[in-house]
């Protein structure tokens, strides 16, 4: 039944970039639970499904020897509870799972991590409980379902990692000190990555601007947290 399913905007058959050390391919699932405004994915967000699993079911039992893993990403992938059973579909094959998630379905990411159904994780950290609202489009108390999710996460002790996506028509540089105090009072001791937000004409939110700030440059004393903070595209 879950196989038949039209829960996917499309594969991406090869990636070296994705998914660290681990030659893999991405499925793409289909809508999402947050509203970005920075997002450069509106036919995924707003997509309602062109693939089922059946039609991608063929290539995952044919480059089981070739690739090495599967990245789950979106739109928001654990928005489908099919995600459990395509997870366990992938590792009887013998790839190692990637998920990608916004955070928003502790239930669903606690069944994975229990089963050992993911490898790794690469979190969302959208903005701080104040902000959170107004960054995602959700309502503000969602700020606390993502924290559940980040502590089930830590107490799982598995390989994460959290990200923030850093758009300044929507972040300060004191909002990111706000989430890193967050993540340092709850003793992440992981990989946080700052991503520089890449200005694109079809974001959900239409931001047109470039950020015109360099977070790279405007934070400092990295070293007094217990975790590493690494730039991407800065
Ligand atoms: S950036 Fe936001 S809206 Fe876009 S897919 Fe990710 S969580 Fe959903």
């Amino acid at each position: 039944m879950w196989k038949k399913q039209k829960i996917f905007e499309s594969l991406t058959p090869f990636t070296l970039l994705d998914f660290e050390n681990t030659p893999s391919a991405i499925l793409w699932f289909s809508g999402c639970n947050m509203r970005c405004g920075y997002c450069y994915n509106p036919e995924i967000v707003y997509g309602v499904g062109n693939f089922c699993f059946d039609d991608f079911s063929l290539f995952f039992d044919e480059r089981k020897n070739l690739l090495k893993g599967v990245v789950l990403c979106g739109g928001e992938p654990t928005i489908h509870k099919q995600i459990i059973e395509i997870a366990k579909y992938l590792k009887a094959l013998g790839y190692k799972v990637k998920l990608d998630t916004n955070g928003l379905k502790p239930e669903i990411i606690k069944i994975l991590l229990e089963n050992t159904l993911v490898d790794y994780v690469a979190l969302d950290f959208k903005a701080p409980k104040e902000k959170f609202e107004i960054v995602t489009k959700t309502s503000p108390e969602k700020y606390d379902t993502f924290i559940k999710t980040l502590k089930i996460l830590i107490k799982q002790n598995i390989n994460f990692e959290v990200r923030t996506t850093f758009c300044d028509n929507l972040l300060t540089v004191h909002d990111v000190k706000i989430m890193m105090n967050e993540l340092q009072n709850l003793n992440f001791i992981g990989n946080y990555y700052l991503q520089n937000f890449m200005y694109d004409t079809k974001t959900i939110g239409q931001i047109t601007q470039k950020n015109s700030i360099n977070l790279s440059q405007e934070l400092c004393d990295l070293d007094k947290y217990k975790f590493s903070v690494s730039f991407r595209n800065f």
